[in-house]
């Protein structure tokens, strides 16, 4: 349970309503029905006559509602949370810059296609650069293992019930792993586009990989982390010839969350759009290495 990002609540009410909990206040919940509703454990009932409603749970000071809790508290304890994971996170990025190392934090929902297109990019880019991976996954080591085909060592996290890594569990991979002057970490965060928005892990950049399976409108649902990357893959461009996807608008709407975003589109399966990935890499790590000696 993760109260920082609002998880639990999410899960909470998953799969309990076909509509989303939005109220214009936090507290005042509408008691519509006495009978036992199992979807509703927290102790607050809802007016389900309200199919056509929005019930707003992210109106107050937090953000996010937490059963029990004040805005007030759930602020605090998101404070403290935030600023220990900070620290961690201050410490791996710079233990990762003293090791001439650039790290990226690859975010997206699951089965964007992240672990097919690191395998495909650890391929391509292998004899040009070390590279170690750190897979979070709540269970399996599946993906370390796709990863460690490839040659590359890999670490898999299991968070458990967590939905995100964070910087101390990076820590601990970090020490596992071989940082090599000149070589790149990449980091596969827990597959959803919620938790891992707020945790800094020491990366220099966050990816968001959105495939063209998926719905258009992601970066308005989920803004926090379109606003928290600094490059959106467009993945599995190669099936956009047998879909409706539309590219125009996904990128605008991304603009309209991160106008500063960069924006590549790619396929893991064709490779077509790699070279240009592979290119902002290159430039990215360049930048990172000069400005880290600057510091010097
Ligand atoms: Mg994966």
């Amino acid at each position: 349970m993760c109260t920082v990002c609002g998880c639990a609540d999410a899960h909470d009410h998953a799969g309990g309503h076909d509509h989303d909990h939005k109220h214009d206040h936090q507290h005042h919940h509408h008691h519509a029905h006495g009978h036992d509703d199992h979807h509703h454990h927290h102790g607050h009932d809802h007016d389900h006559h309200h199919s056509h409603g929005t019930h707003d749970y992210g109106a107050g000071l937090a953000g996010v509602h937490v059963p029990g809790m004040s805005q007030e508290r759930i602020v605090q304890v998101e404070r403290d949370i935030l600023a220990k994971n900070d620290g961690h996170a201050a410490a791996n990025r710079a233990r990762l810059a003293a090791a001439g190392v650039f790290a990226l934090n690859f975010v997206s929902s699951p089965g964007s296609g992240k672990t097919s297109l690191l395998v495909r990019t650890i391929s391509d880019l292998k004899d040009k650069f070390p590279i170690a991976v750190i897979e979070g996954d709540q269970q399996t080591a599946n993906d370390a293992e796709r990863i460690r085909a490839t040659g590359a060592p890999a670490i898999q996290v299991n968070t458990g019930k967590g939905c995100h890594l964070d910087a101390h569990m990076v820590g601990h991979a970090l020490d596992a792993l071989p940082l090599e002057p000149g070589g790149l970490m990449f980091i596969e965060n827990v597959g959803n586009l919620v938790c891992p928005a707020a945790f800094d892990l020491g990366e220099a950049h966050k990816v968001v990989v959105l495939s063209v399976t998926e719905g258009e409108d992601k970066p308005l649902k989920y803004p926090d982390m379109f606003a928290a990357a600094d490059l959106m893959l467009i993945n599995k461009v190669d099936l956009l010839p047998h879909l409706d996807f539309d590219l125009a608008r996904t990128i605008e709407y991304a603009r309209r969350i991160n106008p500063r975003i960069e924006v590549l589109l790619v396929s893991a399966r064709s490779g077509e759009g790699l070279p240009a990935f592979y290119a902002w890499i290159a430039k990215r790590a360049d930048a990172a290495r000069s400005a880290a000696k600057a510091a010097e």
